[in-house]
């Protein structure tokens, strides 16, 4: 992982978190063609007629412009265009029997969560590629998922390529230009493909800490065998300190040690997709990319009952082709913006890093977020359930940091309560949304769908969640109003000036 952490230093000050929104160009166009109807204001006081019509010219313009509002999505970090969004819940994991035994729903508020000892629960390896290996492409349920993707819509970005060292090569690539938003280049997050949605990679309240683990589950050093430092232990500690988080899963840790994944679901932890042997996605074919989603979301859903529609690239390394791809299987692309490099610990798997270093970032988190200086947005913070040096460190900052923050998972403080395709789990989120909310997508899987359901998934999808599309439903009624009450002015104007 060594030119990870070369490159994050060495991007570090290149953080691009693009905050154009769409609806600032309106905004330059409402107040463009105030100006200029200002400029006409005189006349009226000459001529009531003409005064009737510059209200129903206004009227006019005031409407178009709300209407067209009201066609944005609400939420930050979504799309500008109203292209075709591809996803749909994932049809070749249609045939995949969960496990006996898997909660149905996310437990509810303050209620006791499982603790203690894990079950025995295994999974027949024979069903599943070599853990920790790239996957074969061959396999039937891979071809299923490559034939259902459209290729028209992934971009035709180069495979990427490796030295000796492992590290990723920039030779040739304008990062200036950065065509393919290449994360690990440029740190983009906002896809270039019109119709994918920006990467989620902070809380946007102030105060907020998206809490995340990647690299779970994590499995006993020797297999059967109890491990202080493995799971159930960063879940027992989490429920300790009534904290919820969003783990990451690697599909093979998943394959190995499936008894975790069913405690994490049941102990209210939000899990999503982190491939399935931890490979830098753009050095993976467009099969190979779709064999390790494919391997990683077959083996939850089997090991947990439940389908992601969230992912997290390893080392952050992702570009529209591999959005694209994950985006059609069925996931959103999740990055972070506060990094602890606790990985980079010694440790098994690990690296260098002085924890003492660690502990300085920590510190400097907590530091800048009392002394006022961290109220730009929330965070949403890289840690890992990786070895017992990474797990000791997230519970000695753990009940700081909840003095400190709004400790949340991602999806609460991004007001996504669906993060998986399945219908039972309705996850709280701060805008408390899911209360009342329901939500358009397509959660049935489906083969071939149909325009409608691509476009009910674009609606849904395209305000990142059911809230946001209920957000959206909710302005496109107030543009509707908007229409109707011009509308009702302009004719009341016209009858009282004789039109
Ligand atoms: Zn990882």
């Amino acid at each position: 992982m060594g030119w990870l952490d070369l490159c994050r230093i060495s991007k570090i000050t290149q953080q691009m978190y693009e905050r154009i929104s769409p609806k600032n160009s309106f905004k330059n166009v409402v107040v463009f063609l105030l100006f200029f109807f200002s400029l006409s204001l005189p006349l009226p006081l000459f001529s009531p007629n003409m005064f009737a019509k510059q209200i129903l010219a206004l009227s006019t313009i005031v409407a178009m412009v709300s209407a067209q509002s009201s066609s944005v999505p609400a939420s930050s970090g979504t799309p500008t265009s109203s292209g075709v969004l591809a996803q749909t819940s994932p049809a070749w994991l249609s045939t995949v029997t969960p496990m006996a035994g898997n909660v149905q729903a996310v437990p509810s508020a303050g209620a006791a969560v499982p603790t203690g000892t894990l079950a025995a629960v295994t999974i027949n390896t024979a069903d599943y590629p070599t853990p920790w290996e790239v996957p074969p492409t061959n396999s039937t349920g891979v071809q299923a998922a490559i034939a259902a993707i459209d290729w028209t819509k992934v971009p035709a970005a180069p495979v990427r390529t490796a030295n000796a060292n492992g590290d990723l090569t920039f030779t040739g690539y304008d990062a200036n230009a950065d065509p393919y938003c290449w994360w690990s280049d440029s740190n983009c997050v906002k896809p270039k493909v019109d119709y994918l949605p920006s990467d989620i990679y902070n809380c946007p309240k102030p105060g907020d800490w998206g809490l995340t683990y990647d690299d779970g589950p994590l499995n006993p050093a020797n297999p059967g065998q109890a491990d202080q430092w493995a799971e159930p232990q960063l879940y027992d500690f989490l429920a300790a300190h009534n904290q919820k988080a969003t783990l990451f899963y690697i599909g093979s840790n998943v394959l190995t040690f499936p008894a975790a994944g069913q405690r994490a679901l049941a102990d209210g932890l939000t899990i999503c997709v982190h491939t399935w042997s931890h490979p830098p996605m753009t050095t993976q074919t467009n099969d190979q990319a779709v064999a390790q989603f494919y391997w990683t979301l077959r083996v939850i859903k089997e090991a947990t009952g439940i389908t992601p529609k969230c992912w997290r690239p390893p080392y952050g390394d992702v570009d529209d082709r591999i959005r694209s791809i994950a985006w059609q299987m069925g996931m959103r692309t999740i990055i972070w913006d506060e990094d602890t490099n606790d990985w980079n610990m010694p440790g098994t798997g690990g690296g260098n890093l002085s924890p003492n270093t660690v502990d300085g970032y920590f510190q400097g988190w907590i530091s800048a977020r009392q002394n006022g200086t961290d109220n730009a947005s929330g965070h949403v913070v890289l840690e890992h359930e990786l070895n017992n040096a990474t797990v000791s460190m997230a519970e000695k900052w753990l009940p700081t940091l909840q003095t400190t923050f709004n400790v949340v998972p991602v999806h609460e403080c991004q007001n996504i309560s669906q993060p998986y395709w399945e219908t039972g789990f309705i996850y709280p989120t701060e805008d408390a949304s899911n209360a009342t909310t329901t939500t358009s997508m397509s959660l049935a899987p489906s083969a071939a769908p149909t325009s409608a359901s691509v476009n009910a998934a674009s609606a849904a999808s395209a305000g990142a969640d059911a809230s946001a599309a209920a957000s959206g439903t909710a302005k496109s009624a107030a543009g509707k109003l908007a229409v109707g009450a011009f509308t009702v002015a302009a004719v009341v104007a016209g009858a009282m000036f004789n039109l």
